[in-house]
């Protein structure tokens, strides 16, 4: 057995006072626009569970927990923050852990797979293919046959005790603001960031896939599953992917590589680095009236930097 996780949330979590993790970012470009802008950090809620994959996994764990279950099993990408967190998770509360890999298995392992891996998680592969069927029921009882102690956990982390999780990013900030945005991918984060806002102020996503108008039916039926009403109070900003999914583009480098020279701070670039440019660039064209303050939330992701940049042959740092 791990540690508890009671004393987990009280060694990593309640610690980390809500006035500690929310950062002032001042530039110059803020001040002419007399906008605020605040990170909500996120990122320094552990180093390999970070930020909104940690929020996702919390009532998951306790209810893998209480159903008994002594292994935890989930689906990703060779470099899916999601799979490092499951792993990293796995270890610290005493859970086995299996990750099914999308795609075939590479010498060496890229390192968010050789640390999933150092963290004790069984690695099985699945071709193209079969990995699309990760989320049928009839695909999923075979695993469950397979595995019959496994609580089984989608891609990416989102059902509704990982929006559950989520609504807790906006519980006790400590400054009135205006407007809250967040990266997304299947939207789950941000399906809980609008829930725990209960139509108050306004939620702005930016989506890390190209087409972010399918996210948008998502992104709502998680909410009308959830809530069992809808909340009309966000909106998504669908032009900062970037070309799609873990797609990059120099200025995208730049501003994540001129945005830690400034402040200190890594962006990673699947999701917080395109948001921020997001950020920087709407507050750019006016899109906030003068005197809003806003909060950007600093999803983590930075386990996927190392693999990244030996893949795409870059530094962010
Ligand atoms: C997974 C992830 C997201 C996207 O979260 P969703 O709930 O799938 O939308 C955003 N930022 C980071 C850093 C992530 O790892």
């Amino acid at each position: 057995m791990g540690v508890p996780i009671a004393i987990f949330l009280s060694r990593y979590f309640k610690s980390l006072a809500a006035s500690v993790s929310l950062q002032l970012i001042q530039n110059s470009l803020f001040s002419e626009k007399q906008v605020q802008v605040y990170l909500k950090r996120e990122d320094l809620i552990h180093p390999t569970i970070s930020g909104n994959k940690w929020r996702k996994l919390k009532y998951n764990l306790y209810a893998a927990r209480e159903q008994q279950k002594t292994t935890l099993l989930t689906f990703g990408g060779a470099y899916s923050n999601h799979i490092a967190a499951v792993a990293a998770a796995g270890q610290e509360f005493g859970f086995e852990t299996i990750g099914y890999i999308r795609g075939e298995e590479h010498f060496p392992l890229n390192p968010t797979l050789a640390l999933a891996k150092a963290s004790g998680m069984q690695l099985e592969y699945l071709d193209r293919e079969t990995y699309r069927e990760k989320s049928h029921p009839d695909f999923l009882r075979q695993i469950e046959k397979l595995h019959p102690t496994a609580y089984i956990i989608p891609e990416g982390g989102t059902n509704m005790l990982a929006v559950k999780g989520c609504t807790e990013i906006v519980q006790d900030i400590p400054v009135d603001f205006d407007y809250i945005c967040c990266a997304a991918g299947t939207g789950g984060t941000l399906a809980g960031i609008i829930t725990g806002l209960a139509g108050e102020k306004t939620i702005i996503g930016f989506p890390a896939l190209k087409g972010g108008e399918f996210l948008k039916e998502d992104i709502r039926n998680l909410i009308r599953n959830y809530t069992k009403y809808d909340l009309q109070n966000w909106v998504l900003e669908t032009n900062y992917h970037f070309g799609g999914y873990a797609k990059i583009k120099p200025e995208l480098v730049s501003f994540i590589q001129h945005f830690k020279q400034e402040h200190h701070i890594q962006l990673d670039p699947i999701y917080t680095g395109k948001m921020m440019f997001g950020v920087y660039d709407l507050i750019q064209q006016d899109y906030f009236n003068k005197g809003s303050v806003i909060i950007a939330v600093h999803t983590g992701g930075l386990q996927g930097i190392k693999g990244l940049e030996e893949r795409l042959g870059i530094i962010l740092g």
